[in-house]
């Protein structure tokens, strides 16, 4: 049996550690337990999906992820650098440095070209202007757009707008792409298609946390969790019934 080394063990540093994370909305007399305390590790090659009814907290545990809200108690770690300790700019700095984002209702710039929408977030990302064309039609390439290089969002089919959000995602290279319900506005055989191309994403690599209602969507993450009024557990994928 090959034993695993301390040193090899002590790598496998988490990309994000969650501990005892909980959020507490406060609306007048009204206190709402949107998450409870809750630990959660996301580690290099991960294709995590977080399933569960309307109103669970899904959202709520995605945007403490993304560093865009602050929990009530606990702590989000992004690479070993605790997010509550750092300043807003900084924050932002390792959201765009680590994170890649993907919405439901995908969040593209109307009046831009698919290319000229991932050339922007190549800007933001500090590539320079030289190399965004080039690097734009890649990550469109690599998501099956070559051909749709110059089209406007309008001029897109559902599917292939949410594939030029995810090159976008891809853009800054990030260590994690967080995908708020990718799915949710695609009919059942283009959110199979979305899903199949973050497979080969994760196949190649790449880390993914992807949040939806769809159980036969989540099925096909490698690590399942299942939310129910703001409390998580793990389960196996493949044992997950529809039912849950
Ligand atoms: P999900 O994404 O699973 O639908 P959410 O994370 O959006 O669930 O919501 C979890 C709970 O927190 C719900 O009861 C919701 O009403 C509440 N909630 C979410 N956001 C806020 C907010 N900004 N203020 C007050 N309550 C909120």
């Amino acid at each position: 049996m090959t034993e695993v080394s301390p040193t090899s063990k002590a790598k496998r540093e988490p990309l994000i550690s969650v501990r005892n994370l909980e959020r507490v909305y406060r609306l007048g007399e009204q206190t709402i337990h949107a998450l409870r305390p809750l630990d959660l590790e996301i580690h290099q090659g991960d294709f995590i999906a977080i399933a569960g009814p309307s109103g669970s907290g899904k959202s709520t545990l995605l945007q403490l992820l993304g560093l865009v809200d602050s929990p009530t108690h606990g702590e989000v770690r992004v690479r070993d650098r605790s997010a509550q300790e750092l300043g807003g700019e900084q924050r932002a700095a390792l959201r765009l440095r680590t994170l890649g984002f993907v919405f439901q209702a995908f969040n593209l710039l109307q009046m831009l070209t698919a290319r000229q929408n991932v050339e922007i977030a190549l800007a933001l990302a500090g590539v320079p202007r030289r190399q965004r064309r080039n690097r734009a039609v890649e990550l469109l390439s690599a998501v099956g757009l070559a051909q749709r290089l110059e089209h406007r969002p309008l001029q897109l089919s559902g599917g292939e707008r949410q594939r030029v959000a995810i090159a976008r995602a891809l853009a800054n290279n990030p260590d994690v792409i967080l995908a708020d319900e990718p799915t949710g506005n695609l009919d059942s055989q283009t959110g199979r298609e979305i899903v199949s191309l973050l497979e080969d994403l994760n196949r190649a690599g790449q880390t993914i946390v992807m949040v939806t209602h769809n159980l036969e969507i989540a099925r096909r993450a490698s690590r399942l969790f299942l939310m129910r009024d703001g409390g998580i557990r793990e389960v196996d994928p493949s044992a997950a019934r529809t039912e849950e």
